[in-house]
């Protein structure tokens, strides 16, 4: 142990989601569908979640084995109260110079400015269509889309910068919306970054007929507004990046399941009550809570994350490329995307 632990094909831990919740006002039909979600679901009970306390204690121990990059999830994020406590913790670990968070925005719209100043850095917000109808199509909420909307601009009130739209794009429900999104992303100074519909968890009735691969999504962009490659910024990034040559802006794409990036992935997962998932479609993760509630010191704690990423071998996205089976897989919900 010590140093920056690698995984069993060479990848370095350095990008921590964390889910605060695994409850959602949405239901999203590629992540939480009402029909496995609904009044009778048995989330998680208050007591189980991890406290603000013990997910500082782990984010900055995994900090000290070389993770830069925090990102907040849920369910919905925003849905845990006094998420601005935890932000300002978590803004204050040396080694974590990268605080984000990913939300349906529909909360957004009163905590943008509270959240940014407790030290909170960027803000993804989930946006799949621009009307209604599609917007209902895909989140499964009587919701009016412009309360997603209110949040975006919000968040660039309150000073957050280049924010990312993330846009789940499934055929024949709001691939027709795809040109209208990177219009609203150019004129507002935003980066979309299209994703390609996953079979994550085991609910979502995930059919590679409803993917719309990546190279179709730019072709269909670029022919409205011509693009060129981009350099990725960092090892492990998780889009593929664009620019469009009219000067425009960015656009990303996210080609899970046409072009995998499983090679260079330095990500894991923490659910809200403390399980350390090595990759999106893993079955289980490592229960980190027992042992901190059992008074395991840091020692300790360390060891398990440590051990828990350097025996990593995931590559779930190459797997399903390759046509090797995939395994049960835990929902998106419960650990973030
Ligand atoms: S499938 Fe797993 S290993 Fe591959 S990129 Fe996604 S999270 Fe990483």
């Amino acid at each position: 142990m010590g140093g920056t632990p690698a995984d069993r094909r060479g990848r370095p831990l350095r990008d921590l989601r964390v889910s605060v919740t695994d409850r959602c006002n949405f239901r999203c039909t590629y992540c939480m569908p009402r029909d496995v979600f609904g009044p009778g679901f048995a989330f998680l009970e208050r007591s189980e979640l991890l406290t603000f306390e013990e997910i500082e204690r782990l984010v900055r121990l995994a900090a000290g084995l070389g993770v830069r990059k925090v990102r907040l999830t849920g369910g919905e994020p925003l849905l845990r109260r006094e998420l601005e406590t935890l932000v300002a913790r978590l803004a204050a670990i040396d080694g974590v110079d990268d605080l984000a968070m990913t939300t349906n925005a529909s909360l957004l719209a009163r905590r943008a400015a509270p959240l940014r100043a407790a030290g909170l850095g960027r803000v993804t917000v989930s946006l799949d269509a621009l009307d209604d109808a599609t917007f209902r199509a895909m989140s499964d909420v009587a919701l009016p889309v412009a309360r997603v909307l209110d949040g975006i601009a919000a968040a660039s009130a309150a000073g957050f910068d280049e924010i990312k739209l993330n846009a789940v794009v499934k055929r024949g429900v709001n691939d027709g919306g795809l040109v209208d999104l990177a219009r609203f992303a150019r004129d507002g100074g935003h980066v979309l970054r299209c994703i390609e519909y996953m079979d994550v968890g085991g609910t979502n009735g995930w059919r590679l007929d409803d993917v719309v691969p990546a190279a179709e999504i730019l072709d269909r962009i670029g022919a409205v507004f011509p693009l060129e490659p981009l350099p990725p910024r960092y090892p492990g990034e998780v889009a593929t990046r664009y620019r469009y040559l009219d000067g425009g802006g960015e656009l990303g794409v996210i080609g899970s399941v046409t072009t995998p990036f499983c090679g260079d992935c330095t990500r894991a997962r923490l659910s809200a009550i403390g399980e350390l998932y090595t990759c999106l479609f893993s079955g289980s993760g490592r229960d980190l809570r027992g042992p901190l509630r059992a008074g395991a010191d840091d020692e300790e704690l360390r060891a398990l994350l440590d051990g828990t990423w350097r025996a990593r071998d995931d590559r779930y996205s190459e797997q399903r490329a390759d046509g090797t089976p995939g395994l049960a897989r835990v929902e998106m919900s419960y650990i973030g995307g």
